[in-house]
This record gives structure tokens, C-alpha cells and sequence, in this order.
């Protein structure tokens, strides 16, 4: 299935949505707080953020020249691809194991804590590439979304906090899935 933004997408979703409704213990809420705490973010990384970046970075010069052109800059964005996709296959593993009946595993505690951390570090990435457009709160002629990434770079940090910081993930991670002895 062709999991880019679609109506049969769409579709998908409801249908898994409502069976989980249907069929799950009513004290287990479809999705759990942490996951939902980032869970917009981490959507908005792999369709908007990062094929935005990738235009900003064909336009965008670094010494003269489009950023694109330097090495560590494509190496950079494909480096955030692959791991908004792995978020991706992370969320479709969790979502399968509740179709199948069983108890909610670590992917919860993973996607909070992997994808809160690479929301920071594509926000600090941004920050870097689009330079003085990344501060101001306002359209620019050469960045018309320069505010929603001003937005972004300020408040990308909040998602490493809010639900759980990422030290406590970590320690949840540790304990219950590796089995890690208590610190
Ligand atoms: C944007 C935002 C929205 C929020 N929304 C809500 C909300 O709607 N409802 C609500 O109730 N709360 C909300 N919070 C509060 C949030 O849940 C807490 O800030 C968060 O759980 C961390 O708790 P704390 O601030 O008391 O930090 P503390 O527990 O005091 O932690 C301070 C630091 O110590 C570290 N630390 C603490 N214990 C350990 C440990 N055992 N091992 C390793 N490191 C540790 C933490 O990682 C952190 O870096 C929100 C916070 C933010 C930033």
C-alpha cells in the first residue's frame, strides 16, 4: 500500500481507528498520551519538514552557492528521510500489534523519545540553513513560511519535555524493555 497522503491513506487509518475503538478494553485509550503528544509533529517531519528543507536547501545559499551543492548538506536530509521513515514503520508496528490482540509494546516509548529527539535536531538543522529568516515571526519574499519555522526551532524542545522528558524515556526504555538493572 501506497502510504503517502491519499484518500485510501485516509481510509486505512479510519477503519484501524475504529476497530481499535471497537475492540479494545474501554480504559485503553486509542492512542496513549505520549505517543499523542508528538504524534502531529512527527507527521508534519516526513511530509512538510523535510521535503521543505529540501527545497530551502536548493535555494538557499551557504558561500555563494545553493546548499544544496555541499555534500553534508543532502547527507544531512537524508539522514532526517530515513529516520521520519523509520518513525513511520515504528508507529505501523505498534498499530499492528494492537490489530493482532496484543498488549501495547515499547514502540510507544520509542517514538516518543526518537521522534521528539529528531524533531530538535531537524529544527537545529533548519536553524542553521535558513540562518536570520529562521528569527523572524513573519513572511519573508525569500522565505514566505519563515514564521512557521521560526515556530518550529522555538518550540521543538517542548516535545523532548512535555509527556515524559526524554531522560525518563530513556529509563522506561532501559528498565522495561532491555531489562536493564534500576539505577
Ligand atoms: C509544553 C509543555 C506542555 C505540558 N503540558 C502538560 C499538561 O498538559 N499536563 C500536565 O500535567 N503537565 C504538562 N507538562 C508538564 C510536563 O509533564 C513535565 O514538565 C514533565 O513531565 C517533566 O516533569 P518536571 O517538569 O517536573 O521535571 P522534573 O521531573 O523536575 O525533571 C527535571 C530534569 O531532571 C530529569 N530527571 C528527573 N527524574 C529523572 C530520573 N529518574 N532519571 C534521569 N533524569 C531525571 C528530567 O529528565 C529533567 O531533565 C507540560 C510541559 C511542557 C514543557
Amino acid at each position: 500500500m501506497d502510504f503517502a497522503d491519499s484518500p485510501e491513506r485516509a481510509a486505512f487509518r479510519g477503519k484501524i481507528r475504529r476497530w481499535l475503538e471497537t475492540n479494545l478494553p474501554p480504559d485503553i485509550c486509542v492512542d496513549d498520551a505520549a505517543d499523542q503528544r508528538v504524534a502531529p509533529d512527527r507527521e508534519t517531519l516526513e511530509k512538510q519538514q523535510i521535503p521543505r528543507l529540501i527545497e530551502l536547501a536548493k535555494q538557499l545559499p551557504t558561500r555563494q552557492e545553493p546548499a544544496w551543492n555541499e555534500t553534508h548538506i543532502r547527507q544531512q536530509l537524508a539522514q532526517f528521510a530515513i529516520e521520519a521513515k523509520a518513525l513511520q514503520v515504528t508507529r505501523l508496528r505498534g498499530l499492528t500489534r494492537r490489530l493482532r490482540g496484543e498488549p501495547p509494546g515499547p514502540e510507544g516509548s520509542i517514538l516518543k523519545l526518537f521522534g521528539s529527539e529528531l524533531g530538535v535536531r531537524i529544527s537545529d538543522f533548519a536553524s542553521t540553513l535558513l540562518g536570520p529568516y529562521a528569527m523572524v515571526d513573519a513572511p519573508t519574499e525569500a522565505v514566505p513560511d519563515a514564521s512557521r519555522w521560526f515556530h518550529r526551532v522555538l518550540g521543538a524542545r517542548q516535545y523532548t519535555i512535555a509527556g515524559g522528558t526524554s531522560e525518563i524515556q530513556r529509563n522506561i526504555i532501559g528498565e522495561r524493555v532491555l531489562g536493564l538493572p534500576k539505577g
